[in-house]
């Protein structure tokens, strides 16, 4: 029964139809190495039918103001109080010099929860970059930042993305989310954006026509069962408000001291890429997320249902502050390189958020 089920999902994956949710848990009823070959071959048909062979990145920038956050989430490494040795806070010179001198297509701002970058500055920044670098595309600020700007300057969330929109914000970034569980979440993040305000802040941005991007975290203890429950909520919210972009699956970085010793394995963040590329089937792009990954993982992912590498990402701290092993920018050549290593056709993307919903 199980086994019937699982090869109609993947038959019905590999052709972008939608999956029953029953078809959708199927997926990831037992993974074993034949199955894990399955998934591969049916994420890889689906991306095919899109994409073809191309293979997407972008020349970013991260602009992580400051890592001064209060918040605390049980798995941030990132995360710093005040006086703490790896506390580090940006001046807005050094960030526009850097911009400047590297001249991205796009920047990816997100910091902590604090008041040394409070929500005034952080607008300012924004505002300040559309002006001196106008093709600048600007993907700034999680829904928990949102959130946090609004109840700490008094406003609603609608008017903080009323503002930072007005000020030259192109689309959210899809940090924040970790994984839609309530377990989860009461147990690490219990301080910050509930997973449903998180969608409804989302879908709030969708309704002012600003894209978003969706992530999950992966590999903290979290079960199969919430992974698939989490793509099944992104693809009913996509259903109703068709803001999402692209959906990044973040494999967890154990870091120093942390409360679980490995993150996912290569395999199982195959597993994960493959079952929501054949799950979201409304959400166009599905993101290899190499700072996490690993490069090697990053560009086996395109194999697995991936389209896009993410970006340059130059000086990249939030994954590297958690531990994880992988240069901290990667040149376009190489990109590019390890991009037709993999067996596809390189292509650098703008920063916009230029989509279809649906099949491309
Ligand atoms: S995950 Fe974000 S909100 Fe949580 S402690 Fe880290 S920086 Fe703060």
């Amino acid at each position: 029964m199980s086994h019937s089920l699982f090869t109609q999902a993947l038959e019905k994956g590999a052709r972008c139809q939608r999956l029953t949710r029953e078809e959708a848990f199927a997926l990831a009823d037992a993974i074993t190495p034949d199955r894990l070959h399955q998934l591969g071959t049916a994420a890889l048909a689906n991306r095919r039918q899109r994409f073809g062979e191309q293979a997407t990145y972008v020349f970013n920038i991260q602009i992580n103001p400051t890592n001064i956050c209060g918040s605390g989430c049980t798995f941030c490494n990132y995360a710093a109080s005040k006086n703490a040795p790896h506390a580090y806070v940006l001046e807005e010179a050094d960030i526009l010099e850097k911009v400047a001198r590297l001249g991205p297509t796009e920047a990816h701002i997100v910091g902590g929860l604090n008041q040394i970058w409070p929500y005034a500055r952080n607008l300012e920044l924004v505002r300040s970059l559309r002006q001196r670098f106008p093709g600048l595309h600007i993907k700034c600020y999680t829904a928990v930042e949102i959130e946090y700007f609004a109840k700490t300057g008094g406003l609603s969330d609608s008017d903080v993305l009323d503002q930072l929109k007005a000020a030259g914000m192109d689309a959210m970034p899809g940090g924040g989310a970790e994984i839609f569980s309530e377990r989860l979440y009461r147990q690490h993040w219990k301080n910050k954006t509930s997973p449903k305000d998180w969608v409804r802040i989302h879908q709030m941005a969708h309704g002012k026509g600003i894209p978003t991007n969706a992530t999950m975290l992966f590999g903290f203890g979290d079960t199969w069962v919430e992974r698939i429950q989490h793509l099944l909520i992104l693809r009913e919210a996509q259903e109703q408000s068709r803001g999402f972009a692209y959906f990044i699956p973040l494999p967890f970085q154990p870091g120093a001291g942390n409360f679980i010793e490995k993150g996912p394995t290569p395999l199982e963040t195959l597993a994960v890429l493959a079952i929501s590329r054949l799950v979201l089937d409304n959400i166009p792009h599905l993101k290899s997320y190499w700072p996490m990954t690993g490069l090697a993982t990053g560009a086996a992912g395109l194999s697995w249902g991936a389209d896009d590498m993410d970006g340059t990402i130059s000086e990249e701290r939030i994954a590297h502050l958690a531990g994880a092993a992988t240069p901290v920018g990667l040149a376009r050549e190489k990109m590019e390189e390890t991009i037709r290593t993999a067996g596809f056709t390189p292509m650098e993307r703008d920063g916009a958020f230029s989509f279809q919903v649906g099949v491309a």
